[in-house]
């Protein structure tokens, strides 16, 4: 009897981290709102462990509690690891993207500046933003640009990948960053910028 009731716990245990069962779990919660789709993608994959969001996903705790509130109310998180603080010495880059997303805002829904510091703080990692991000596929990315910021997403005209183009926004305002040619078409790094993304 002893031994069912820990297997039980156990299953329970690692259905708390299953990150389908999360995301199933925070859409049930969903409360229609804007965003609750990748918002639940995002919290499914950083609850269990995988992308490279910080603590918090980059919000403050009180940003990050309104979230949960707004978009998923009732919803009970499982018990994480903090994860890790953003990094202090890369604050001015941070801050830069921060205002180019926020500049570029749909100016619809309040979550757009969560949204905003969510990707800023996914664009600190090292692989493909939607990855990075906890997203599930490209197209939630493309999707999520495309809903909250339009005017930018629409700049992005030739598919590039997405952390390379908001990066590219930088060095077309200030020339710092990730740039060393003049243009996209005489760079050394074209593929490196335009390649697939999966
Ligand atoms: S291809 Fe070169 S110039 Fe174009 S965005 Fe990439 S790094 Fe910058």
């Amino acid at each position: 009897m002893l031994a069912m009731q820990q297997q039980f716990r156990q299953q329970e245990r690692r259905q708390a981290v299953d990150p389908r069962h999360l995301l199933a779990s925070l859409r049930a919660h969903a409360t229609g709102l804007p965003n609750d789709d990748v918002f639940a993608s995002m919290l499914a994959t950083w609850y269990s462990g995988g992308g490279a969001l910080p603590r918090c996903l980059g919000l403050s705790d009180p940003q990050f509690g309104a979230l949960l509130q707004r978009h998923f109310p009732g919803f009970v998180p499982p018990t994480r690891d903090d994860g890790d603080d953003l990094e202090l010495e890369r604050a001015p880059e941070r801050d830069d993207l921060l205002a180019l997303m926020v500049d570029n805002r749909a100016g619809n829904d309040p979550s757009e500046e969560w949204m905003a510091a969510i990707v800023v703080a996914g664009c600190m990692g090292n692989d493909h933003l939607w990855q990075d991000l906890g997203l599930w596929s490209r197209a939630e990315l493309t999707a999520l640009m495309e809903r909250n910021f339009p005017a930018l997403a629409a700049r992005n005209d030739r598919n590039m990948k997405w952390k390379k183009f908001l990066y590219k926004q930088l060095c077309n305002g200030e020339g710092v960053y990730v740039c060393r040619a003049p243009s996209c078409e005489v760079c050394a790094d074209f593929d490196h910028c335009f390649g697939e993304e999966r």
